[in-house]
């Protein structure tokens, strides 16, 4: 930031053709190359000439082999090779990447070197893309932008908000650090969620409704209620918690409008052709500033009276992990309101009078992040959107950006320079308000040309303009989906990167990233600027030995980084530790996590002969995961069934009756929450994980019980045994009794095992007598004491002193622990005071 010699440099060549007077200014850019421009041309130039040359070189094969005999072109591609080779290197080491490419014995063959031409050509194109960042002013570390003046500058001049032609330079954006603006998160009343948890509507009220909002939502009480505020016993209030929100996890996660959004018809009105009403000058237009309640309703009441209004959102993601909506813009076609929605964030809820009315439309621009940003932070929700975005789709119209269709439409020149500034300021300077309003007040004039364009477009029938509704109406039904992390939230990101890794690297990668995740919720910061993604893959690729290298690899360092560095350092020790192996493909399943048993099933249940082996999930919950299919290695072919017992035949099928108790509560994009979650004490999975067990305790329950009636059954047959030695039928009685329990691991004595092993080998695998259990149809009841007392009934004691008897040992964990996969240590219900408070 503060060699704006180099920056000016290489911004000249950018913008070359506008500022003549400026290259007199500067130095040439280097040797023989006035500019960015003319240096780029030249090397186009030989880039392409040298593709020409190398794409007509003998192709490899016989035609190469021919021309290889002669001794003089043999020699002569081998010294132009090297040269290259040399060539090559040279750049490779400018950038600090490895360059051994012409030492033969340090490579074997052609793919490591390409392997090592790729990783090369992907970090001086990561750092291409960074510059270019700079260059264009988006900064990979996102500071905020304020307008001038506000601040005392620390100037950038870049080239994203460059007028083109006539702006003086002194117009020119400026981007700031926003080092003072306070956090707006310390003065809202609801505390923001980051937990690792799905997100649950704020909605409470529901105008409009024509189905009433369920009761979860309109009961305060059972809504706000925690467990620790229940004044019963820890265990206890757990349940009932547990059990509570149980019997409302199907209203949590569905969308409050879903059912008026689905019965929601265009008025019949709004499918002819309008006369397009024009918008009123901006400077004879009337704006109001809207920061107290009293106003909010007042504007509601005005909104409620008209049939359409525009609506806009800025939002500010940088120093929030979920991010923040920070205004609101709304223009009716006599008004403009900026709303404060950092201010009046837990009031906004008031405008779904409005939002939800069916008879009015609400014109949007662009409005999928707007629908999400809604109803994150302020509950609301939108029936009857009209998106003049989906509408210039339509209209197949050259550009679908707001400026263009201002230009289009209204012939109005905008800038977007204050798209990035830091919304969060306060007050609201001039320049911004005035940048805010332009994004909605010509909206609804833009809204009638487009449905007038869109009826002339289909020779005046409605269709083109329903379809416009339609999407408008699909993009309103969105959820909002807040961001989990998951164990393999990092291969998204790694797999977006396309770096190759090796198995330490993507170990300190993966271990950057839970690290990252955890404290940016933690501090309510974006990820971005915790740790931003370039840095984090430079210390995962170079894996510094000293703290110091760390701190190294960063620039600027991040403030938590620096606070944090030593925590860092022990990741990235911790990743050194692991056996160094080549990954040439991420993909390649030995160095995922030392998971064998993914997701929350049961192992402890599982025959022997499935933990020697990872087993192969076929299970519903991840045949959407195409990670499952290289995590697990294939256990067996159909083939060799024959060759498993009744009891692993059943163990298998157990695991694939399994469905995935989250799937509920995941999105739809395919987010895995598996077992590494339950290990963030701050992080509510274990809430979850929690539920899950509940839902599962059923099961062993009667699992639990069936094995006692069996260890009776059993008992009384030994004795019978001991009394009549000869009895032959026995064993086989006994094995069936045990496989009929679901005792999945029978240990039996050799003696045993030799007897059964024929009438086993004639039975077929019986495959009638295990049904998979059906977790919805879970009787949760149980848990709340209103049934007498019987066998079935849950009695977390009861099942602690099992675990214990079972394994010989106490069982720290809770109840139903044991067969989770989500187990673990710290699910504990004792520590509970580890839970993040709301
Ligand atoms: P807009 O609808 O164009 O006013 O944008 C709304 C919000 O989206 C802005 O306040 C920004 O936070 C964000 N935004 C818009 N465009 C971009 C962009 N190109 N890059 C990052 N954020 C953006
Ligand atoms: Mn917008
Ligand atoms: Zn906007």
């Amino acid at each position: 930031m503060d060699s704006p010699k180099s920056n000016d440099s290489t911004n000249s060549g950018l913008r070359d053709s506008t500022s003549k007077a400026n290259d007199e200014e500067q130095d040439e850019l280097c040797p023989g190359f006035r500019n960015a421009d003319a240096f780029v041309k030249y090397g186009l130039g030989a880039v392409l000439s040298a593709t020409k040359a190398s794409a007509s070189l003998p192709q490899t094969g016989d035609e190469d082999d021919f021309y290889r005999s002669f001794p003089g072109f043999r020699e002569f591609c081998e010294s132009q090779g090297d040269k290259l080779l040399h060539c090559m290197s040279q750049i490779m080491q400018h950038h600090g990447c490895r360059s051994h490419l012409r030492d033969q014995s340090k490579l074997t063959g052609l793919e490591e070197r390409f392997d090592l031409v790729v990783d090369s050509n992907d970090v001086i194109l990561e750092r291409v893309g960074i510059l270019l960042d700079e260059a264009d002013g988006v900064n990979r570390t996102q500071q905020p932008v304020l307008p001038a003046g506000f601040q005392p500058p620390k100037i950038v001049v870049s080239s994203w908000n460059r007028m083109v032609g006539s702006r003086s330079r002194s117009e020119t954006f400026r981007l700031l650090h926003a080092k003072n603006v306070a956090r707006p998160q310390l003065k809202f009343k609801e505390k923001v969620d980051n937990s690792n948890t799905p997100f649950i509507p704020k909605i409470f009220i529901k105008p409009n409704a024509t189905k009433p909002l369920s009761s979860y939502f309109t009961n305060k009480q059972i809504r706000k209620q925690r467990p620790e505020d229940l004044d019963v016993p820890a265990a206890l209030a757990d349940l009932i918690h547990q059990q509570r929100t149980q019997e409302h996890v199907e209203d949590m996660f569905a969308h409050p409008y879903q059912y008026e959004l689905d019965h929601f018809t265009v008025p019949e009105g709004l499918l002819s052709k309008p006369e397009p009403q024009m918008y009123k000058p901006i400077s004879k237009t009337k704006c109001s500033f809207i920061d107290s309640l009293e106003d909010l309703v007042a504007l509601n009441e005005k909104l409620c009276k008209l049939s359409e209004f525009a609506v806009d959102l800025e939002h500010h993601n940088y120093r929030s992990f979920l991010g923040l909506t920070c205004l609101m813009q709304i223009s009716t076609r006599e008004e403009d309101f900026i709303v404060d929605t950092i201010e009046l964030r837990s009031e906004l809820y008031i405008l779904n009078e409005a939002f939800t009315d069916p008879a009015i439309v609400k014109v949007f621009h662009g409005a999928d992040s707007d629908i999400d940003w809604l109803q994150r932070d302020l509950g609301l929700y939108v029936v009857n959107l009209f998106d003049t975005h989906q509408a210039s789709r339509a209209l197949n119209l050259a550009r679908h950006s707001l400026d263009h269709l201002l230009k289009h439409f209204c012939t109005v020149d905008t800038d977007k320079r204050y798209q990035l500034a830091d919304w969060r300021i306060r007050p609201l300077p001039e320049e911004m308000v005035q940048y805010a309003r332009t994004d909605t007040h010509y909206l609804p004039y833009i809204y009638d040309c487009v449905r007038a364009q869109l009826l002339d477009f289909n020779h005046g029938q409605p269709g083109l303009l329903q379809s416009v509704w339609n999407k408008s109406r699909d993009i309103s039904l969105k959820k909002y989906v807040k961001p989990i992390f998951t164990e393999e939230s990092y291969l998204e990101l790694q797999r977006k990167q396309k770096r190759s890794l090796n198995t330490q690297q993507l170990t300190a990668f993966r271990l950057l990233f839970a690290w990252r995740d955890k404290l940016a919720r933690q501090e309510d910061e974006s990820t971005g600027f915790t740790l931003p993604t370039h840095m984090m893959n430079k210390i995962s690729e170079e894996l510094p030995r000293e703290p110091q290298g760390i701190i190294a690899c960063c620039n600027p360092v991040p403030p938590l980084v620096r606070q944090q560095v030593n925590e860092l350092h022990l990741l990235v020790q911790q990743a050194r530790e692991m056996p160094l192996l080549k990954v040439r493909r991420w993909l390649e399943p030995m160095f995922l996590p030392e998971v064998t048993m993914f997701g929350p099933h049961d192992t402890s249940r599982v025959s022997e002969i499935y933990f020697i082996q990872p087993v192969r999930f076929a299970c519903s919950c991840f045949t959407s995961c195409d990670n499952s299919a290289f995590f697990l290695k294939e256990l067996e072919t159909p083939n060799d069934q024959d060759s498993h017992s009744v009891a692993q035949m059943k163990a298998r099928r157990i695991i694939e009756s399994f469905e995935n108790p989250f799937r509920m509560y995941l999105p739809s994009s395919g987010v895995h929450i598996s077992k590494n979650a339950k290990f963030d004490q701050s992080s509510k999975i274990y809430e979850i994980s929690k539920r899950w067990k509940l839902q599962s305790i059923e099961q062993q329950q009667k699992e639990l019980e069936a094995k006692r009636e069996a260890k009776r059954k059993s008992k009384e047959e030994a004795k019978e045994r001991s009394k009549k030695e000869s009895a032959k039928g026995d064993v086989k009685k006994r094995e069936r009794v045990a496989s009929e329990v679901g005792e999945l691991t029978p240990k039996p004595s050799k003696k045993l095992l030799k007897s059964a092993e024929k009438p086993e080998k004639k039975e077929p695998p019986p495959q009638d007598d295990f049904n998979p259990f059906d977790y919805s149809q879970s009787d949760l009841k149980v848990f709340a004491g209103t049934k007498p007392k019987d066998n079935t009934q849950f009695d977390p004691n009861r099942r602690n002193n099992e675990c214990k008897n079972a394994k010989g040992q106490k069982s720290s964990s809770g109840p139903g622990n044991r067969s989770m996969s989500y187990m673990a240590g710290k699910s504990e219900r004792g520590v509970r005071q580890n839970w993040p408070k709301r």
